[in-house]
């Protein structure tokens, strides 16, 4: 699969997230437009984030956003989670760090996206934290850096924003906090359709309704994905029950209402 800090441009597009209208247009001002157009944001003294941290209850977009984001601004994107820059010898975490702004600044404009970022900076001061501490302390000067960080943005995602240490959300680091919460009755409609936009629907199913089903409360957007998923293997096996199997392939599947209805028993 992905290698490690690997960088591409992703093909999420915003049409593939569901609500989360507010984070769009901060990003839209904060970055999208600043690549896009660095000449409007000339001459006015302005002072602007470059550090963002996404924060929020897993499945619900982080990832997405962060993707969408450097789609919109066809920037490139380098993913890395927070625990694999841990789990090296000691010093080589430190070294990864360099590594990874370097390349950033290379391949710039660079979304850098930190998963997980909590994992980098829970552990200081605490014993057997040392690592982190050093790993932290890299990477504060990194983003500290602003000045050789041009077209270099950071996105931290994390669901314990509580367990971070506050060094690494002063401004001019993870300084600008949004948050990504878990979508209401009427987002998890939106969220069915961005969802649906790569699955044959039926044109009878009304995904808002099922989006606002007391069954699906609390449901995340990746709970969504999973229903979804469901959905449509319910109806393959719903075909694969009333079709003569040598026509299979030859007759066009749709997902339809019971489909849903069914499979949110079964989540
Ligand atoms: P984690 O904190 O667990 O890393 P996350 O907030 O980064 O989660 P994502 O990885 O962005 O969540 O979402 C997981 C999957 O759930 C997505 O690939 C997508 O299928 C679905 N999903 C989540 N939120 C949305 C959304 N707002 N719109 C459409 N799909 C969504």
């Amino acid at each position: 699969s992905r290698r490690e800090g690997f960088s591409t441009i992703p093909n999420v597009k915003w049409e593939d997230i569901g609500g989360l209208d507010f984070l769009r247009k901060e990003f839209e001002r904060y970055i999208v437009r600043r690549i896009k157009h660095p000449e409007d944001y000339e001459g006015l003294g302005l002072d602007l984030d470059t550090g963002f941290l996404l924060y929020g209850p897993p499945g619900c977009g982080k990832t997405l956003i962060a993707k969408a984001v450097a789609n919109e601004a066809g920037a490139n994107f380098i993913h890395i989670k927070g625990p694999e820059l841990l789990n090296k010898y000691v010093g080589e975490s430190e070294l990864a760090v360099r590594t990874l702004f370097r390349r950033a600044r290379t391949c710039s404009p660079c979304i850098l996206f930190f998963d997980e970022v909590d994992a980098l900076t829970t552990n200081r001061g605490t014993e057997g934290g040392w690592i982190v501490e050093r790993l932290l302390n890299q990477l504060l000067i990194e983003l500290d850096g602003a000045e050789q960080r041009r077209g270099v943005f950071v996105i931290g995602a994390t669901n314990r924003p509580e367990m971070m240490d506050r060094a690494i959300l002063r401004p001019g680091r993870f300084g600008k906090l949004l948050y990504v919460p878990l979508p209401s009755p009427d987002e998890r409609g939106k969220i069915l359709k961005a969802l649906a936009r790569k699955k044959p629907i039926d044109a009878s199913v009304d995904l808002s309704s099922i989006g606002r089903m007391e069954a699906c409360e609390n449901f995340s957007g990746a709970d969504l994905g999973a229903l979804m998923n469901e959905a449509a293997m319910v109806a393959l096996e719903d075909r694969l029950k009333s079709t003569d199997q040598s026509t299979l392939g030859a007759t066009s599947l749709t997902i339809k209402s019971t489909h849903f209805e069914q499979a949110v028993g079964q989540i």
